[in-house]
């Protein structure tokens, strides 16, 4: 009953306030406020919160739970898998076959020879293991001075030690008093990286670092060209081009992977989130069979890198069967005719809100960028998301680095009649607050 769904979301607040600590959020605000939302269920692209609002999600949870919520698939995979084997670990010579399932099935996804994977149990830490293994590999190559990262502004890495020096977004990095060494960053432009390559000496890089199309930093395009510059620059320049597909994989972009929108082959992939429609925390790198086979012959002794999670035969049961549904659900053809839809949506609404400055978008992953917000004037980004919130929708407001933006990644199973609706909410939540 509503009654009861009150008594329990206040006590719920309650304990979540004295006991529960959010990541990435505001804590002082969390106090007065207590959290938003309690969800309680999902179905499809719906979730539902204790007080029974039934919500569109229109940014897939967090970029990941692409398959959609509630799906009986994966909860029936897990279960079994629980039973049979829960865990094992994968350190040394022990392994089990749905890890090695897995990494094959990986293989078959990836372009080109990126054949062998690593795993872990999220994007932070996979992106922590790419650094690690560039500096490792460049050490065993007999060039231990190549170990610097180059990454992009507005890149969004993770928050381990090395993927939140890696990130290139400054609240990151100033929330702390210390960053790892040898992180670098350069602007969207080629000519950035050159002149860094330039300053800095090709003999001190290991590795260059990106998303094919920016999430958490607003949804940021490449301009025309970019990657294809990038990665003659990198292979001029002996640099590793490491593709950060943590958001983009795995179909977002309506492709296996992202960077395939761009022509251009990476050396290493990294990749979490999608990978288990978020059914299950995993990770990993992706490694070139280049760059496997020479680290296998040239690393003396262990590799000195692993986590109890490497390899987690549930998550990697539950990833299996995501990537199946995604194969043979054909989700990428639905990207690619729902995605045409958002964008020709976000282009409506640009055309009846003079308010909006740019929209933008790829496969399933766009955004609605509002009047520049400077220091004078307050973003209204956080007022349309509160009222969009009032229609049924969820979605997010990015003002870093003065952007007042909307970013939107609904699951890839959306129809077209739900693409509709979210539209249609986007669009008076924006007049709305004119
Ligand atoms: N890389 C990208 C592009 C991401 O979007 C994220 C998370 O949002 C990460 C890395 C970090 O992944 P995780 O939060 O699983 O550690």
């Amino acid at each position: 009953s509503i009654t009861h769904g009150k008594n329990l979301k206040e006590e719920l607040v309650e304990l979540d306030k004295k006991h529960f600590i959010h990541p990435t959020s505001n804590m002082k605000q969390l106090q007065e406020d207590g959290p938003t939302f309690i969800f309680t269920e999902g179905d499809g692209i719906y979730l539902k919160d204790v007080e029974g609002r039934k919500l569109i999600d229109s940014l897939s949870s967090l970029w990941n739970v692409n398959i959609g919520h509630g799906r009986k698939e994966l909860a029936e995979v897990a279960k079994k898998q629980m039973e049979k084997l829960a865990f094992t670990s994968t350190f040394n010579n022990w392994s089990h076959e749905p890890v090695i399932r897995l990494a094959a099935e990986i293989a078959k996804w990836t372009p080109g020879d990126l054949n062998a994977t690593f795993f872990t149990s999220g994007g932070s830490e996979a992106n922590d293991t790419a650094f690690k293994t560039v500096r490792h590999y460049w050490k065993i190559k007999g060039l231990p001075e190549k170990k610097k990262i180059i990454s992009r502004k507005l890149s969004y890495h993770g928050v381990a030690m090395g993927a939140t020096s890696a990130t290139g977004i400054e609240q990151f990095h100033t929330f702390t008093t210390s960053i790892a060494p040898d992180f670098h960053y350069v602007d969207s432009s080629v000519e950035s990286l050159k002149e860094l390559i330039a300053k800095e000496g090709a003999d001190t890089i290991a590795a260059y670092i990106s998303e094919p199309v920016q999430g958490s930093g607003g949804v940021n395009l490449p301009p025309q060209g970019y990657f294809q510059a990038v990665r003659e620059i990198c292979d001029e320049n002996n640099i590793l081009f490491i593709a950060d597909e943590v958001i983009c994989g795995f179909g977002r972009l309506g492709t296996n992977f992202g960077i395939e929108r761009f022509g251009v082959i990476p050396d290493i992939i990294t990749m979490a989130k999608g990978i288990t429609s978020g059914y299950a925390p995993l990770g990993g790198m992706i490694l070139s069979e280049r760059l496997h086979n020479d680290i296998i012959e040239k690393t003396e002794g262990n590799f000195w890198h692993g986590y109890t999670y490497s390899g987690h035969p549930t998550a990697a049961a539950v990833a299996l069967k995501n990537l199946e549904i995604i194969k043979n659900e054909n989700l990428m053809d639905n990207v690619n005719i729902v995605g045409k839809q958002m964008l020709e949506g976000f282009e409506w609404i640009k055309e009846q809100n003079d308010n909006v400055d740019n929209v933008r978008g790829m496969g399933l992953l766009g955004a609605i960028s509002l009047e520049k917000a400077s220091k004078s004037v307050e973003p209204i980004g956080p007022k349309i998301v509160a009222k969009a919130l009032e229609k049924g929708l969820i979605c997010r407001s990015v003002i870093y680095d003065g952007q007042d933006t909307l970013a939107f990644a609904p699951p890839l199973i959306i129809t077209k009649n739900q693409m509709d609706d979210m539209i249609t909410i986007i669009n008076e939540s924006i007049k709305a607050v004119k």
